[in-house]
C-alpha cells in the first residue's frame, strides 16, 4: 500500500529503530550523577555532537524540542526583537506566534518577494526579526533564504529559518544560509515523531542568542528547555540526521520520479502548482480541477492510497489552504489540490499506483 504522505511523517529508518530500541531498554536520567545517567547523558551530547557537525555549529547552538512547533515557538516567543517580518505562506507553528508580524507578499510562482521584504525592512524599527521558511510544506517551493538574509542583515534583523521540509532534500549550513537559527523535525527525515531542535548560530564562547525558556523548572538543554530529555527520540535523531545526507544524495534519481508523475497526472486533466519554481524532488501540489480534495482523499485511500490534501495539519478542514491563497491560486482551484510527497522508501511502482488512482478518478468525475 503506497505511502506518499511523507512531508506529514516519514517513515521510521531501520537504523534508527534499532539505536532506539537500545536506548530505550537503557535506565537512568541524563542528569543524574551515577554512571547510568551519566551513560544517558553520553547518548544525548553524542547526537547533540552529530547535529552540530551537521549544521556547521557549535554543540552549544544544538537545542533539542519535541519537534519543530516547539523550536518555532521558543525561537519566536523567546528571542529579543522590536518588530517581525514573516511571509504568508509559513506553518501555522510561524504564523500564530506572532499574529502581528508584517507578511511579505509571495508572487504567483510561491517564491517570496524580496523586493518587497527590502520595503518592509526599511520600515521597521531595529532590530527586526525575520522567519522565512526554507522549502514551503504543500508547494515544494524552495525559498530564496540565503538571498534574504543578506538583505535582512542589511537592516540589523535576526533570521530564523524553518527547515523542516529541507533538511535531507538540500544540503545545509546556518553559515552559508546566512541565518541565526533553524528548525528542524525528526519524523520529516526517517526520524521519531515528538523530537527536533532549535539550531543557534555563533555559540562560541558562551555568546549563544539570548532565548527566554518557553518551559521553565528545571536547568537541562543550557536553561533553555526545562524537563527530562527525551533521550531514545534524541539518539533517533542522531542517527536520521547522520544518515539525511544519503537522500540528498537520492534527489536527482527523486527528480526524474517527480518529472514523470507530474507529466502523467497534467496529461490527465492536473495543474502541477508552482510548476516551474525552484522545487525540492520529493513534493508535489497538483489540483485536478472540479474535484474537491476531499473526493480526491477518498478515493485515494479506498485505493490504499495515503496522500494529502494542502498540508496535513489543515486536512480535514474543509478551508482551503492559505499557501496557496497567499500565492493568489483562486479559491475554486484551491479546494481541489492534492500533496503528493515521497521519501527514502518510495519505489516507482508506487507512484506508478498513484497515477492510476488518479486517472481513474479523472475519467470518472465530470468535468
Ligand atoms: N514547519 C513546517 C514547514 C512543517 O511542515 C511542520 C510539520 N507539518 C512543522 C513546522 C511542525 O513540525 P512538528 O509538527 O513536527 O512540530
Amino acid at each position: 500500500m503506497p505511502y506518499l504522505d511523507y512531508a506529514a511523517s516519514a517513515p521510521l529508518k531501520p537504523a534508527v529503530l534499532a539505536a532506539m530500541a537500545d536506548a530505550l531498554a537503557a535506565t537512568g536520567n541524563a542528569s543524574s550523577v551515577h554512571r547510568f545517567g551519566q551513560a544517558q547523558r553520553g547518548q544525548v551530547e553524542a547526537a547533540r555532537q552529530q547535529l552540530a557537525d551537521y549544521f556547521g555549529v557549535k554543540p552549544a547552538g544544538v537545542l533539542f524540542t519535541a519537534g519543530a512547533t516547539e523550536a518555532n515557538n521558543t525561537l519566536l516567543k523567546g528571542a529579543r526583537y522590536a518588530a517581525c517580518v514573516t511571509s504568508g505562506i509559513e506553518h501555522p507553528s510561524v504564523l500564530q506566534p506572532v499574529p502581528h508580524a508584517t507578511r511579505v507578499r509571495v508572487n504567483a510562482d510561491g517564491v517570496v518577494d524580496l523586493g518587497h521584504l527590502e520595503t518592509v525592512l526599511k520600515a521597521l524599527p531595529q532590530p527586526a526579526l525575520l522567519a522565512l521558511m526554507l522549502v514551503n510544506n504543500e508547494t515544494g517551493v524552495i525559498q530564496p533564504v540565503q538571498e534574504a538574509a543578506r538583505i535582512a542583515k542589511r537592516y540589523n534583523a535576526l533570521v530564523h529559518c524553518d527547515a523542516v521540509q529541507a533538511v535531507g532534500k538540500l544540503t545545509l549550513n546556518l553559515a552559508a544560509l546566512g541565518v541565526d537559527s533553524l528548525s528542524l523535525s525528526a519524523h520529516k527525515i526517517g526520524g521519531p515523531q515528538g523530537v527536533g531542535a532549535l539550531i543557534l548560530a555563533d555559540c562560541g564562547g558562551g555568546n549563544c542568542l539570548p532565548l527566554t525558556p518557553l518551559l521553565e523548572g528545571g536547568g537541562q538543554e543550557m536553561r533553555r528547555r526545562a524537563g527530562t530529555e527525551n533521550v531514545a527520540g534524541i539518539v533517533g535523531l542522531g542517527v536520521a540526521i547522520r544518515q539525511c545526507g544519503e537522500d540528498v544524495g537520492q534527489q536527482p534519481l527523486w527528480q526524474g520520479w517527480q518529472a514523470r508523475l507530474e507529466e502523467k497526472l497534467m496529461q490527465a486533466g492536473g495543474v502541477v502548482v508552482a510548476a516551474t519554481s525552484p522545487r525540492i524532488a520529493t513534493l508535489s501540489c497538483v489540483v485536478m480541477p472540479g474535484v474537491p480534495a476531499e473526493t480526491q482523499l477518498m478515493a485515494f485511500d479506498l485505493a490504499g492510497v495515503g496522500v494529502s490534501s494542502g498540508s496535513a495539519c489543515s486536512s480535514g478542514k474543509v478551508k482551503a489552504s492559505h499557501v496557496l491563497q497567499a500565492m493568489g491560486v483562486e479559491e475554486k482551484l484551491a479546494r481541489c489540490a492534492l500533496r503528493i510527497s515521497f521519501g527514502w522508501k518510495t519505489t516507482l511502482e508506487e507512484l506508478e499506483k498513484a497515477i492510476k488512482v488518479w486517472e481513474t478518478l479523472r475519467q470518472r468525475m465530470p468535468n
